[in-house]
């Protein structure tokens, strides 16, 4: 693909991107023949044989897309990376870890030293609180957590010591939608570096370099791979921080298997119909459980109510399939007999596959710089590609059951 042709992909519209991307000639097609498959098959590699001796001393480590050495690739995760970095018109590259929380920790690695100040949004999830107060901790870095909703008064927490921000917008457990542009500016004012874990969004609902965030996280466990049985992470960088991203991922090792890789751009191709349909399901039945009075609260960002609703109604695309919902009384037991007693709502973790869960959430110990105000117990649903009118029935007949548990 020539750069011209590049140039005129980024201005397609997202749905022909997702299509199209990574599709190069040379990873889909036999030299000297025209055409070729469809999809890049699956290029497994550890050793790459040389020539001859002169070809192997000419090789160059980290030149893109040539074939070096197993960890470095080859075209199966090559045309996944250049797949989702075309998905960020504002992107120089994308790097493949082996699970969201890897690539978590390959941005955060990449960026910070030690006696460095990294400021974290107080409604992340677990795991990357995990790496801030374990691992950073250990390496001399400070985290400082800050409320979702601060947005730019984010400049009062700014030291000469602050080295980078850590965005997540929407909260993948409570939902509090970031004011990602008036964080991203007072950043590049003072020249912190920020990154946000868009695994919620993805760059089809919120292209957030293009907002002015420099690194971009997705786990693709959850909607790239879409189906549920791959682990997998992305970390897409703009031009000043890619270099910086790419070689940390080198140095510690880190890749995605060409299955893994195979699979996930299987599960791209069909990202947008997934998350379209998902995201009206989710709106559809956060609306019906928000008039029932067996609940306190939802919590969907493209609900009225939900906090930073106005920021989601500006930057973002349109609203994933993932929410959650508040109980109007009960406790631990009777939330347990509603997720129980639903019949078509798988009981696990992770989210974003073809298939609904539900999940018992308590974010309040989860936080330090803020108080979550707990209305009731609180449910997160995972909406997937069931009719939405069997899912609510399912609602219906589990809140009977809920309602007799609380005996009204
Ligand atoms: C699941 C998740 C991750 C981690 O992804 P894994 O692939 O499970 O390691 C990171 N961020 C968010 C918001 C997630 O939901």
């Amino acid at each position: 693909m020539s750069g011209q042709e590049d140039d005129k992909a980024q201005e397609r519209a997202p749905a022909t991107r997702l299509v199209q991307a990574g599709r190069r000639a040379e990873w889909t097609g036999m030299p000297g023949q025209p055409g070729g498959i469809v999809n890049p098959p699956v290029w497994r590699a550890s050793t790459i044989l040389y020539e001859n001796v002169a070809h192997l001393r000419g090789a160059v480590m980290g030149e893109p897309h040539k074939l070096y050495y197993g960890r470095r690739g080859a075209p199966t995760s090559w045309s996944l990376a250049e797949a989702l970095t075309q998905m960020e018109p504002e992107a120089a590259g994308t790097m493949l870890y082996p699970s969201g929380v890897a690539a978590i920790m390959g941005a955060m690695l990449a960026v910070l030293r030690p006696g460095d100040e990294f400021l974290m949004v107080d409604s992340t999830y677990g795991p990357s609180r995990s790496l801030c107060d374990g691992l950073l901790r250990e390496i001399g870095v400070t985290t400082i957590y800050y409320d979702p909703l601060i947005g730019g008064e984010i400049a009062k927490l700014c030291t000469e010591r602050t080295r980078a921000i850590f965005l997540e917008s929407p909260g993948s457990l409570t939902f509090e939608v970031q004011d990602v542009p008036a964080i991203a500016a007072v950043a590049r004012e003072r020249g912190i570096v920020t990154m946000i874990d868009n695994t919620w969004a993805t760059p089809l609902l919120l292209p957030a370099l293009g907002l002015g965030v420099d690194i971009s996280i997705l786990a693709c466990t959850k909607y790239i791979v879409g189906h549920s049985d791959v682990m997998m992470g992305s970390v897409t960088a703009n031009d000043a921080l890619w270099g910086t991203i790419r070689n940390r991922a080198h140095m510690l090792g880190q890749m995605a298997s060409p299955d893994d890789a195979w699979l996930a751009l299987r599960g791209l191709r069909t990202l947008e119909v997934r998350m379209r349909r998902q995201g009206e399901s989710a709106l559809a039945l956060a609306r019906w459980l928000e008039a029932r009075p067996e609940v306190a609260r939802v919590l969907h960002p493209a609900l009225p109510g939900c906090p930073g609703h106005d920021a989601w109604a500006r930057d973002f695309r349109g609203a994933a399939g993932l929410f959650a919902f508040e109980l109007a009384g009960g406790g631990e037991a009777e939330r347990a007999r509603l997720i129980d007693n639903l019949a078509l709502f798988g009981i696990g973790y992770s989210w974003g596959g073809f298939e609904s869960l539900a999940l018992p959430v308590d974010p309040a110990n989860l936080r330090t710089a803020t108080r979550w105000e707990e209305r009731g117990p609180l449910v997160r649903i995972n909406v997937g590609l069931e009719d939405v009118d069997d899912l609510i029935a399912d609602f219906d007949q589990a809140f009977t059951q809920w309602r007799a548990a609380m005996g009204r």
